[in-house]
């Protein structure tokens, strides 16, 4: 069992808690901790001792004293260990190094073609991975560690269903050649530190949450960009459910006439209604000429009749789907995130129908807001992963 899959009541003054406290600043010293956790100053220093020997946490001097002998300060190390994260997208990916607090220490862009299958597009990824991690601790290590000391574990982002338990891909849309792959025994073979692997929305949900609402326990965090699909947080925690489908909420069925055919085969299902890839489709069937995700979010942003239309459509689709989801899950927030988040017209819509279909116990203190964590919350919740297992096996 990882911290991960733990309880919340069981993790007050866990070692992930107290690392937390320390990272953002929270706790400087034992006492601090000892305070904030409510457990006994021996118990704190155990834990703190056990975090320092898998290099989590540090001690940097002497703190302020408050009479008596001043207090060593406590820190993350912020040279050398690093976490590496990858969001891969259907277009892009986004790849950096992390600290083990999840602070970003590098991270860039980089242009993918999927289609070009998994062995050719993760071995680009973990190489620029491994590269922006070497130049992390070839700047920053104070102690001279070397590369493979000072990765400590890569999390990596797919726009498509994961297997949990096993890191495989299964039956994505818009994958092409990536049904069925291990991705995680692929880069066991490739790499030497802990690979771990998710979908992307999952990624976004424990990013968006750490950042922003981790006080919260209760929150559904939609993806909506090329492809559209949800994570959830359950009890504190990221629910993944028996598989690793939870909150993939892309082939539930929505009223649309016509419903359009969807890649699973199936028609009128939330994905081929309400995600990007489904606007460019259906303005081309109008024929407005589009590349693109970038060129219907410029209509939209234009005011173009057509475009605004589908994107209000697309807005109720969803708050069709996430009204049923807050119904039956009742969390405390719904945030969306994704290139779509700044949709006005599909936010707009989307929130009409939320409020209209759910019950009013339901929505009276429900935070209906944009995800705020930018382009870094992929990555920043993929570092989350990593660093939960590493600490979880410290
Ligand atoms: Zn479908």
């Amino acid at each position: 069992m990882t911290i991960d899959d733990a309880p919340r009541e069981a993790l007050r003054g866990g070692p992930r808690e107290l690392l937390r406290w320390v990272a953002t600043g929270a706790a400087v010293s034992r006492a601090d901790l000892s305070r904030l956790s409510g457990l006994s100053p021996s118990t704190v220093s155990q834990r703190v001792e056990a975090l320092i020997s898998q290099g989590l946490l540090e001690e940097t001097g002497a703190g302020r004293s408050r009479g008596g002998r001043r207090p060593r300060q406590l820190a993350v190390p912020t040279g050398g260990a690093v976490v590496g994260a990858i969001d891969l997208g259907a277009h892009h990916a986004r790849v950096g190094t992390l600290d083990l607090s999840g602070r970003v220490v590098q991270a860039r862009t980089l242009p993918v073609r999927i289609e070009d299958g998994p062995e050719a597009v993760l071995g680009t990824l973990l190489t620029e991975v491994t590269a922006l991690a070497a130049s992390s601790g070839a700047t920053t290590s104070a102690t001279g560690s070397t590369t493979a000391d000072a990765l400590r574990g890569i999390g990596i982002g797919i726009p498509g269903p994961v297997q949990h338990a096993t890191g495989r891909i299964v039956s994505p849309s818009r994958m092409p050649g990536w049904n069925g792959f291990d991705v995680a025994a692929f880069c066991a073979g490739r790499i030497e530190v802990p690979v771990i692997v998710d979908n992307d929305a999952n990624l976004m949900a424990l990013g968006a949450h750490r950042t922003a609402h981790s006080e919260l326990d209760h929150a559904v965090y939609i993806k909506a960009g090329t492809g559209i699909g949800s994570g959830v947080i359950s009890s504190g925690r990221l629910h993944r459910g028996a598989q690793g489908s939870a909150g993939d909420i892309s082939h539930c069925r929505v009223v649309a006439d016509p419903a359009p055919p969807c890649t699973c085969g199936n028609s009128g299902c939330l994905e081929a209604v309400a995600s990007g890839a489904a606007l460019v489709t259906a303005l081309r069937g109008q024929g407005v000429p589009v590349d693109d995700l970038t060129g219907v979010i410029r209509l939209i942003d234009d005011g173009d009749r057509q475009a605004t239309a589908l994107a209000r459509q697309a807005g109720r689709a969803v708050g069709e789907i996430l009204a049923v989801v807050v119904n039956f899950f009742n969390p405390q927030v719904v945030a969306i995130g994704g290139r779509l988040a700044d949709c006005e017209p599909l936010l707009a819509s989307m929130r009409a129908t939320l409020y209209e279909r759910c019950l009013p116990l339901a929505t009276q203190t429900l935070l209906i807001e944009r995800v705020a964590a930018g382009q870094d919350v992929g990555i920043t919740g993929a570092a989350h992963l990593v660093i939960d297992h590493v600490v979880a096996t410290a």
